[in-house]
């Protein structure tokens, strides 16, 4: 094993320490892509993975001939493999959500950025605790829409890419300073509302036509097609923040709120923007 330089918030960069529990040669940071599912404990403390098939499929994953991010991998073979590793750590795992993240690296041995031949699908898992650090689950949004950009047309917004989180990072550090836990993202000069952080977004209102609707944005390239939004009967449609206030004046909002896979359903109190 490597010896690294292993950094916490407490200790800032140690000197070099064994990583012992993972170890991986990439080469080529390029290439990184995961997945989020989870199993629940069901009767007798036995954990049932939940629909897992939705998330472990080409197209979830990238790797459809459109987009062709991932190498082409045996769907079921990865089910067999998860089912096993829940399958051994079950015992352990008493009464809780067990969060399990495939993921995917390119181990491309040359440092360019390109499609790469050599690569590793691995499988880690955690016990599921509490996913935002406020106590009432009730979210504070924070909107700064020309200083950051999530996703943008013809990117990788629709794919769980390792990229698309590394640049969310500042606009997420400077809603913790504003003592919110997500970032509303927004998008283009009319500022439509995307998505909340790694939430797929929802409006529960009375429309501008007066009529009541569950709405959210359009999958597109900028929209991760969330699993836990399947689950909803929908309205797919552009909703911009002169919308929403105009909404919260007139008193037509009803609800708002967040869905996805670790943190489930989780409301919108407040939205705090620049001015
Ligand atoms: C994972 C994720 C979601 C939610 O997807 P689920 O399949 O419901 O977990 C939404 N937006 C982003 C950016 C995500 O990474």
């Amino acid at each position: 094993m490597p010896p690294a330089l292993r950094h916490s918030r407490q200790t800032q960069f140690s000197i070099a320490a064994w990583i012992t529990f993972l170890y991986v040669i990439s080469h080529s940071s390029s290439h990184q892509l995961f997945e989020g599912l989870k199993a629940y404990p069901g009767d007798h403390k036995r954990l049932r993975l939940f629909r897992p098939m939705l998330n472990i499929n080409a197209d979830r994953m990238c790797g459809s001939d459109e987009k062709n991010y991932v190498f082409a991998f045996d769907e079921s073979e990865l089910l067999e493999c998860i089912r096993r590793l829940v399958e051994i750590d079950q015992d352990w795992v008493s009464n809780a959500d067990l969060y399990i993240r495939p993921t995917f690296i390119s181990t491309e041995p040359s440092l360019g950025v390109k499609k790469p031949a050599h690569a590793l699908l691995y499988v880690i898992m955690c016990l599921l605790g509490p996913y935002f650090d406020n106590k009432t689950g009730v979210l504070a949004l924070w909107a700064d829409p020309p200083k950051y950009t999530r996703a943008w047309k013809g990117g990788t917004g629709d794919c769980k890419m390792g990229g698309n989180y590394g640049c969310s990072l500042s606009a997420q550090y400077e809603a913790v300073d504003y003592g919110c836990q997500q970032v509303l993202w927004l998008h283009g000069e009319d500022h439509q509302i995307t998505e909340a952080g790694t939430m797929n977004i929802f409006l529960h209102w009375i429309n501008e036509h007066g009529d009541e609707e569950l709405a959210t944005p359009p999958q597109d390239d900028i929209i991760l097609p969330g699993v836990t939004r399947q689950k909803f009967e929908v309205t797919e449609r552009y909703l911009t923040m002169s919308q929403l206030f105009s909404a919260l004046k007139q008193q037509r909002v009803k609800e708002m709120f967040g869905s996805g896979t670790a943190c489930m359903i989780r409301p919108t109190g407040r939205i705090i923007r620049e001015r």
